[in-house]
């Protein structure tokens, strides 16, 4: 036996085994003797189509095969199935439709309570989340009390990448460990901007922020 309805390829083996193909690709595979079977018309439901619903051990719902353009092969197939052993189910086609209902609003409701725990799980992230910015504000604010704010430009060479600062803080400590050569023969550069490594005038340079204590060290930097 093969019947195609749709996407699926109903194949039999021995009259014992049903296979249902898509694309070459087996998507279930059951013995028939063990399939319960419920086949509905349209004029006994609210459907347009026919279809047959399986339920097979291993099955974790009903499978519904149905076809909008179906020329007989659902009857077919149903017939097939029966003269083979599948069990018919008494249960009318609405309440087959109604257990597929019921389980489509199970999965919505699954789908939904999912959904809310992922949010409250970011809401929860989000506060942890502020809550550590909080103390690293705080933090900061510690560190930087009673410093003085210092700004400096720092220059990056765009050729060879060397770094070096424009700076009018000789005066404080271990600030950065900026291309060996002393500020004040930085600052004696004539033109800032050109790299002391390579002398390329093509460079890049941005503020940063110091936060000197009154001995004179850095407590704090921000670029
Ligand atoms: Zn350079």
């Amino acid at each position: 036996m093969e019947i195609t309805i749709g996407k699926f390829m109903y194949q039999s083996i021995d009259d014992e085994v049903l296979t249902i193909m898509k694309k070459d690709k087996e998507v279930y595979r059951m013995n028939i003797r063990e399939i319960e079977i419920t086949f509905y018309q349209p004029e006994a439901t609210f459907s347009r189509v026919p279809g047959v619903y399986f339920v097979a051990p291993g099955m974790n719902s009903a499978y519904l095969c149905t076809n909008r353009k179906d020329k007989g092969e659902i009857r077919r197939l149903h017939d097939y199935l029966v003269q083979y052993g599948a069990k018919e189910i008494i249960m009318g086609a609405m309440k087959a439709g109604m257990a597929q209902h019921s389980s489509d609003i199970q999965k919505k409701q699954e789908e939904k309570a999912l959904l809310k725990q992922q949010k409250e799980e970011e809401k929860k992230q989000l506060k942890l989340e502020r809550g550590k910015q909080a103390a690293i504000r705080l933090e900061k604010q510690r560190r930087r009390s009673g410093c003085k704010e210092k700004t400096e430009e720092k220059y990056r060479c765009t050729v060879c990448g060397a770094i070096w600062y424009s700076n009018s803080m000789d005066r404080a400590k271990n600030v950065h460990n900026a291309l060996s050569m002393s500020t004040y023969a930085i600052n004696q550069m004539r033109d800032i901007s050109r790299c002391p490594k390579c002398g390329s005038g093509a460079s890049k340079h941005h503020t940063v922020r110091y936060w000197i204590d009154k001995k004179g060290n850095c407590m704090d930097r921000e670029e």
